[in-house]
């Protein structure tokens, strides 16, 4: 499999470092309210690539952090729960969200039952522990911090600027323009902030984690170090990314992860999503508008994950129209009018040569698609494969793409005789009956298309 390397900027022949096994750490969702859709475009590449090195061969050990203690989730459970017992009213508003995220990605058909999910509240010895390891630190009024000017590989993903790196900044997010000396531990200041027990060189520094350590801790005390494969959003390259490999690296020598893969932004009609411009969506949104979640999980995978992609309701709408193609070339295995028509198709060497070897190229989606669309124009009205090769080939699919269409169910026995008694009243030209009964399978969902070789059933 060819990888798109952060780290090299190249692409790379991956190799695992033992065997056939996969080490992947994905930085998770931090809990304080619904994930934007450009959030879970990264989850989805997140999800295509674990379902591809699966189907590749490879064991895949994935982990991925739940952040449930920053600044966000603090300042928002406080609002919230004012009352309450700090670290209370975070796990209360935390769990929730966290939730709220796993059902988005079920919906998406994010499959999570092989991944480890671990939450940061729950391994805050462990970022103890690696900030004690860590020899260029030093502690100022407000917590410990990560001195970059003694750590010489700094600057991965950022170009260094020396005029920038004789300060210190407490945020866990800033931009390029601010690379400064950054917080691995932050004291408690408000009685609100929940806090953990931390002695350190003999000083009481009650308080809490930075979101950086967070992945460090968990990623290696899961995965060792270096593992194999990280990757996040592209807005996590810098600082977050950058952090992670210098506290890691710092601490015991090696690199963090050998690969780093990034998913591109998301745009909505062209601008960054943001508050301020009122595009700012959820899965809510969508499925409010009636569009089926997985709709926008196709639309994902049509857009390679390193080119941005441009999001807008007409583009879902084209989405959702090409998922009601895939759904309705899927459900004609259970036509009995179709004509087989197999000539020329072998399913086993075209999942390999026209699906897998695009997916193994960097994972390239938008291709694979393409020549699933071709494949699905090959068959004309009234046609339709034979089970063997619906049943390769629709797998495959929902191995790789996770678009849930290999399962779909018949239609049910009284549906078949309606669509009987339908094509009995035609051939007595009795089209008022005709209608009616056309009518009566609409009313339940089934559309018909009639075609050469008889009548062709789908469902609105
Ligand atoms: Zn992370």
């Amino acid at each position: 499999m060819k990888l798109y390397n952060s780290l090299t900027k190249k692409l790379e022949e991956f190799k695992p470092q033992t065997g056939n096994s996969v080490g992947l750490y994905t930085c998770g969702p931090t809990v304080y309210d619904h994930v934007h859709i450009g959030n879970l475009r990264t989850y989805i590449f997140e999800d295509t690539l674990r379902r591809s090195l699966k189907q590749l061969g490879y064991k895949v050990k994935h982990v991925m952090n739940i952040t449930d203690v920053d600044d966000k989730t603090i300042a928002r459970s406080h609002q919230k729960y004012p009352s309450d017992d700090p670290k209370e009213a975070l796990k209360k508003l935390t769990r929730h969200y966290e939730d709220v995220f796993i059902k988005d990605a079920e919906a998406l058909g994010i499959d999570f039952s092989e991944s480890k999910i671990v939450r940061a509240t729950e391994h805050v010895n462990q970022m103890q522990e690696l900030i004690r390891n860590i020899p260029n630190k030093y502690m100022a009024a407000d917590g410990v911090y990560f001195d970059i000017t003694k750590y010489p590989d700094y600057g991965v993903f950022v170009n260094l600027d020396q005029s920038h790196t004789h300060h210190r900044i407490e945020n866990d997010e800033y931009d390029k323009d601010h690379v400064a000396d950054f917080a691995l531990w932050k004291k408690k200041k408000e009685d609100h902030e929940p806090s953990w027990v931390f002695e350190l060189d003999g000083q009481q520094l009650d308080g809490r984690p930075g979101w950086h350590i967070e992945c460090s801790a968990m990623a290696t005390h899961y995965l060792g170090q270096p593992f194999d494969i990280h990757t996040g959003g592209v807005d996590l390259k810098f600082p977050h990314h950058e952090n992670e490999i210098a506290q890691s690296k710092s601490a015991n020598g090696k690199d963090l992860s050998n690969v780093f893969l990034h998913a591109e932004h998301l745009l909505v009609d062209g601008h960054k999503m943001s508050k301020s411009l009122n595009n700012f969506y959820t899965l809510d949104d969508i499925a409010k508008k009636g569009y089926d979640p997985m709709a926008f999980r196709l639309l994902v995978l049509q857009s390679h994950y390193r080119s941005q992609l441009n999001f807008s309701w007409e583009s879902l709408e084209a989405a959702q129209n090409a998922l009601n193609t895939i759904m309705q070339w899927a459900d004609l295995k259970h036509q009995p009018n179709a004509t087989v028509m197999d000539e020329g198709i072998d399913a086993n060497r075209w999942i390999k040569e026209n699906f897998l070897a695009p997916l193994a190229d960097d994972l390239n989606t938008p291709t694979a698609l393409s020549e699933l669309f071709k494949l699905i124009a090959r068959v004309q009205p009234g046609e339709k494969l034979s089970d063997q090769n619906y049943a390769s080939i629709l797998t495959e699919i929902d191995k790789q793409l996770g678009l849930d269409v290999s399962d779909r169910p018949d239609i049910d026995e009284e549906q078949k005789q309606l669509i009987k008694q339908r094509e009995q009243a035609r051939d007595q030209k009795d089209w008022g009956k005709a209608d009616e009964l056309r009518k009566q399978l609409e009313e339940q969902g089934v559309g018909i298309n009639d075609t050469p070789a008889g009548p062709i059933w789908f469902r609105l």
